[in-house]
């Protein structure tokens, strides 16, 4: 059965793929203009005057001669959209009307599927009873007071389904057991908890204003709930469920995604409180975490949407270094971010209800960047005045400088950065150019990309050609590998591109299994016309064979070498057979040399 199930899967990814036309898929989001075979416009992956970016239709490929993106038109997708491969082909089967094939599910699966429909269903139960509870009942009356109070209006309390959870113990309990919702279903959405003695549960919002949680679709997963005095804890929030999940949620996505790509950008703020504030007054393309920090799978989430992320976290010490934390979380994700920064120490909340929205407005044009915003976080954090003061501001800071790039923009950055040392400008760079060169060196740090980047030797050149000629000829991949130990030679990027091609498929299938940097590593090779440069394909085939076998050949000699000499150092005699070795391999390579 599961074999039948995966046959379906195959035939619609088959024809999703048979049906997509990369050439309209990329023209969707970049204007391509054609010249020769192909089809040329500015890259989407980075920021360029001139055109780098190509594709060719022919042979379903995109590759980037400036940033070295490249792939099919799912990898396309994928990176454009920021989901994965196998969302990219049901997203182009979305556009295309070709229909999910529908899987059955397992007893498991169903079971689950129906738990969560009930808690959904629970949720939203306790939504409208919170609803009703704050807006039509004498109970309500302090709830009502406290959000006027705040300066909430009657339609953002509508369109935020705002509540009051009664200041009793077992109202909902009650009134939802009438209803028949099971003790089960009221401990399992964290409605109601077990009684610490003896048996039977209460409700656990009491006498708090009730924010219902929803997902980005919208439906209630959890809620919030916030005290009307100053008791603690100020709020309280749903705990985690199989709906509720802090980590994936932001609080308003469902309600602000159509203005976040409207705008291009999201403000994202602390609280719900603070989102409501800012949508309340306009400002729609707003949401708040959820009493936790900022996640990677918050930024994938937001970044369907838009680039551009604007944090504006309260001004306290706390909110500040927890915009650092969501900043070192957004490096390397592509994001666009700059820090919005609420004068006065004031939160969202407050310097609307006292300046208003345009104010508001006004602030998101000022916001940081993100080089500003960590230059007067770092400066204020370090003892600047003294010397290892001043190197650890400058190491603080070579990450940021990094992600800049060369250019004017950076050039100022660092002459305002020595004056605020007071260090002489050549200092600075040199100081930033070694911290940068110090993380270059940790392999922790995205090595495939970097190597990539740097992958224009002979050697790789090589590589790239046989990786070209086995994709229509694997024999020639199978020769070469009794030629010459291909995994002590190629980059791991080309030996993972080998492998997926000798596990053969379909090239959606191969695609699918690649990387991103083997995925474009795979459309460089087929696409860069240089690459043969005027050979043949079995002269250029000889020549790679060439080129690796004498890299080999140069690592052995190394090898050899070193272990002769440490042989000696030790007074082994070994070190005369490791002589010979080093000999012979000496002189096969220059038998290469004069052919
Ligand atoms: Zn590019």
């Amino acid at each position: 059965m599961a074999a039948m199930q995966n046959e379906r899967l195959q035939a619609f990814v088959d024809e999703v793929a048979a049906r997509t036309d990369l050439l309209q898929v990329v023209q969707t989001y970049v204007p391509l203009k054609r010249k020769g075979g192909r089809y040329w416009g500015c890259c989407p992956f980075h920021q360029e005057k001139t055109p780098s970016f190509s594709v060719e239709p022919e042979k379903g490929l995109f590759y980037c001669f400036g940033c070295h993106a490249g792939g099919n038109a799912f990898k396309f997708l994928s990176l454009m959209e920021n989901v994965s491969y196998f969302e990219a082909i049901k997203l182009q089967a979305e556009k295309l009307g070709i229909e999910l094939p529908k899987r059955k599910l397992t007893p498991a699966e169903e079971q689950r599927e129906r738990e969560r429909k009930d808690l959904l269903r629970v949720n939203e139960l306790a939504r409208d009873f919170f609803h009703n509870c704050l807006t039509l009942t004498k109970i309500g009356e302090p709830g009502r007071r406290y959000l006027a109070g705040r300066g909430i209006t009657e339609a953002t309390i509508k369109a935020f389904s705002l509540g009051f959870a009664p200041p009793a113990w077992d109202k909902l309990k009650t009134a939802f057991q009438k209803r028949g919702v099971t003790e089960k279903l009221l401990l399992g959405s964290g409605l109601c908890l077990p009684r610490r003695e003896g048996d039977g549960i209460y409700d656990r919002f009491r006498g708090r204003m009730m924010i219902p949680i929803a997902d980005e679709r919208g439906r209630v997963v959890g809620f919030g709930g916030r005290v009307l005095d100053d008791s603690v804890p100020k709020y309280l929030n749903t705990p985690e469920t199989i709906l509720f999940n802090k980590r994936y949620l932001l609080f308003g996505l469902d309600r602000a995604h159509h203005a976040i790509a409207r705008e291009g950008y999201a403000i994202i703020v602390e609280g719900y409180m603070d989102a409501i504030a800012v949508f309340g007054a306009g400002i729609e393309n707003v949401v708040a975490t959820l009493g936790t920090a900022f996640t990677v799978e918050h930024a994938k989430k937001l970044m369907r949407y838009a680039r551009r992320l604007i944090f504006c976290y309260d001004s306290d010490e706390a909110g500040q270094s927890a915009t650092i934390r969501a900043l070192s979380i957004l490096q390397n994700t592509g994001a666009e971010v700059s820090v919005l920064r609420v004068p006065d120490g004031k939160d969202p909340d407050e310097f609307i209800r006292k300046n208003g929205a345009d104010a508001f407005r006004a602030l998101t044009r000022e916001a940081l960047s993100l080089v500003d915003f960590r230059m007067e976080y770092v400066l204020a954090h370090t003892r600047h005045d003294t010397l290892s003061g001043k190197v650890q501001a400058l190491h603080q800071m070579a990450p940021v400088f990094q992600g800049m790039g060369a250019g004017a923009a950076r050039t100022e950055y660092v002459k305002r950065l020595a004056s605020a040392l007071m260090l002489e400008e050549d200092v600075v760079r040199d100081e930033l150019r070694r911290g940068s060169r110090e993380r270059e060196a940790a392999p922790e740090r995205t090595p495939l990309r970097r190597e990539i980047r740097r992958s224009d030797s002979a050697l790789d050149k090589a590589g790239r050609v046989l990786v070209r000629l086995a994709t229509s000829d694997p024999g020639r991949l199978s020769e070469a590998e009794t030629l010459v130990p291909l995994e002590r030679v190629l980059g791991i990027v080309q030996l993972e591109i080998l492998s997926a091609l000798k596990k053969g498929g379909s090239e959606t299938d191969i695609q699918a299994a690649l990387s991103d940097e083997a995925a474009a590593e795979l459309s460089r090779a087929q696409v860069d016309e240089g690459l043969l440069a005027g050979r043949s394909e079995e002269a250029a085939y000889q020549d790679a064979l060439r080129v690796l076998k004498k890299a080999y050949l140069n690592q052995k000699y190394m090898e050899h070498s070193q272990l002769a000499e440490k042989y000696l150092e030790a007074g082994n005699p070994a070190y005369r057979v490791e002589l010979q070795r080093v000999e012979a391999i000496k002189h096969e390579l220059e038998e290469m040399e004069s052919e």
